[in-house]
């Protein structure tokens, strides 16, 4: 058991259990009897093509998808009463950016969890913000309009959101996505260096060519779960060929083994 911001959480739980989950949100199941579970410290990326239900399952864990059948337990936990120590890091792309908030409220608004809806930040997390964004080397930049950021320092600006919640799971959708270099580079170190503390990350990733070097573990999704395991175990071509009807992207590297 360790505690954390009141509540007590159980070390002998994996951080996410999914069992027999189906999603519909017409006809089409979007998730079908999906089954998953993923330790503590578990560094993963959920892999699979457009439409295969990534993101729905991402969404489903943080309890926010209706569910037809199934069950998700976040930390031994339904999400919903888990979401104080889940952090949320959504596609870029489905962000209305027009909003008119600068830089550091974005960031503030991951302290809400913390303090209620009653209390507005303070001091200490205008501190806490500001640290946060100097992690991701965007401190100078605090009080500047979202909208006038590049796509690779808006980014920045969610996981350092993420970060100053100080979470125990991290849930990003392709993190990596329109970034540059060098912003890819800090979100896999970022990434490492929380999964070294022990917390969770799974994350929607589509470039395939960087699976091994990024995570530790893969799950490949196509609204089934195909494979979930360790990237050594899972990562190989004939299941990719299976993930991706036969059109694996051209950049898949060479495998540790197969
Ligand atoms: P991925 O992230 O893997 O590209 P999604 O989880 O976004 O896939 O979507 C899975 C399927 O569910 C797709 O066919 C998509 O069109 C559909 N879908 C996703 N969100 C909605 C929604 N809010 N309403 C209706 N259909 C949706
Ligand atoms: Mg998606």
């Amino acid at each position: 058991m360790i505690q954390r911001g009141g509540l007590e959480i159980p070390t002998d739980q994996p951080a996410l259990d999914v069992e027999g989950l189906t999603v519909t949100y017409g006809q089409e199941p979007a998730l079908w009897n999906a089954d998953l579970r993923l330790s503590r410290g578990s560094l993963a990326a959920i892999v699979g093509p457009n439409g295969a239900g990534k993101s729905t399952l991402l969404k489903a864990a943080l309890g926010v998808v209706p569910r037809v059948s199934g069950r998700v337990r976040v930390l031994g936990e339904d999400p919903a009463r888990r979401r104080r120590l889940v952090a949320y890091v959504p596609q870029r792309t489905s962000v209305d950016w027009d909003f008119p908030t600068s830089v550091l409220d974005v960031v503030l608004m991951g302290t809400y969890g913390q303090l209620g809806w009653f209390r507005r930040p303070g001091r200490k997390e205008r501190a806490l913000a500001l640290q946060a964004l100097e992690q991701m080397e965007m401190a100078d930049l605090a009080g500047r309009q979202i909208a006038e950021l590049s796509g690779g320092q808006q980014q920045r600006v969610f996981l350092a959101r993420a970060l100053v919640q100080d979470a125990e799971v991290y849930f990003m959708d392709e993190p990596f996505a329109g970034v540059d270099a060098v912003t890819e580079q800090s979100i896999a170190s970022l990434m490492g260096l929380l999964a070294h503390q022990g917390k969770t990350i799974l994350s929607v990733h589509h470039d395939l060519a960087t699976v091994p070097r990024y995570f530790e573990h893969a799950v490949l999704l196509n609204r089934v779960v195909q494979a979930v395991g360790t990237v050594k175990e899972v990562f190989h071509r004939s299941n990719l060929d299976r993930l991706y009807g036969g059109r694996v992207p051209a950049n898949v590297p060479e495998f540790a083994s197969s």
